[in-house]
C-alpha cells in the first residue's frame, strides 16, 4: 500500500470543498504517521479507546474525528481532544458531550446522524426527530455543543440506485434542517466504495479508509 499515492489520488478527484476524513480504525501508528507525513491532518476514529491511544502518540495539530457508535460513559476520554463527533443520535447523549466540553471549557462540533438505510441494524435518528430537536427549548440550553450538519451511513449493497436514493434523502434532510438552522455546513456521506456518488449529491465530507489505507482484516 502506497498511502502517500492513494491520498494524492483520491484529493485529485474530489473537490478542494470536500474535507477528506482519513478513517484510520485498526491500523497502526506507523500508517497514520504515512499519511500525516503526505500532509494529512483529519482522521477518523470509530473506537474512542483507540483514538485516545492514538492521539497520545501523535502530532498535536491532527483534527480527530469519532465517526462510530458513542457510549454515553465514555464522551469523557475524548471530550478534551476530539474535533467532531459524526454518531450524535440522540438528546442523552448530546447532553452529556455538552457537560463534558463544560468542564474543558470548549465547545464540541457535532453532527447529527441519520438513519438513512433501509437495513435496521443502523444507528441515528429519524429526520422528524433530528428537526424536533433543533426546534425544541432544550437543545439551545446546551452552551458547549455545536451542531454544524449531518452524517449518514447508506445500505451495504452494491445496488447503486439504492445508495443514491438514501444520499439524496440526507441532503434533502440536511437542506430541511438549515432552514431551521442557517449555521449549518456539513454533510458527511460517502466511503470508499461511493464517494464520488456521494459527493455527486451533495456531501462536503467523505470518510475514507481502505481507499487509502488497505483493506481490514
Ligand atoms: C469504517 C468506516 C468508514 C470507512 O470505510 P471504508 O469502506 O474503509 O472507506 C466510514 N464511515 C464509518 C462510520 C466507518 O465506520
Amino acid at each position: 500500500m502506497n498511502i502517500e499515492q492513494n491520498l494524492k489520488d483520491i484529493k485529485s478527484t474530489i473537490p478542494e470543498s470536500v474535507t477528506l476524513v482519513a478513517v484510520s480504525k485498526t491500523k497502526p501508528i506507523s500508517d497514520l504517521m504515512e499519511a500525516y507525513n503526505a500532509g494529512q491532518r483529519v482522521f477518523g476514529e470509530n473506537k474512542i479507546q483507540e483514538m485516545v491511544e492514538k492521539y497520545e502518540e501523535m502530532p498535536k495539530d491532527i483534527k480527530w474525528h469519532m465517526i462510530g457508535h458513542v457510549q454515553r460513559n465514555k464522551v469523557k476520554y475524548m471530550a478534551e481532544f476530539v474535533n467532531l463527533i459524526h454518531g450524535v443520535d440522540s438528546f442523552k447523549l448530546l447532553k452529556e458531550i455538552n457537560k463534558q466540553a463544560k468542564k474543558h471549557d470548549k465547545i464540541i462540533n457535532c453532527l447529527l446522524q441519520i438513519k438513512i438505510a433501509e437495513e435496521d441494524s443502523k444507528f441515528g435518528m429519524s429526520a422528524d426527530d433530528a428537526t424536533s430537536l433543533l426546534k425544541s427549548e432544550k437543545i439551545s440550553e446546551l452552551k458547549n455543543i455545536k451542531i454544524v450538519g449531518v452524517m449518514g451511513m447508506a445500505t451495504f449493497t452494491d445496488n447503486m440506485n439504492q445508495v443514491e436514493k438514501e444520499f439524496k434523502f440526507l441532503k434533502h434532510t440536511f437542506t430541511e434542517l438549515k432552514s431551521l438552522q442557517p449555521e449549518l455546513k456539513t454533510i458527511s456521506m460517502g466511503m470508499s466504495g461511493d464517494y464520488q456518488l456521494a459527493i455527486d449529491c451533495g456531501s462536503t465530507m467523505i470518510r475514507v479508509g481502505s481507499s487509502i489505507f488497505g483493506e481490514r482484516n
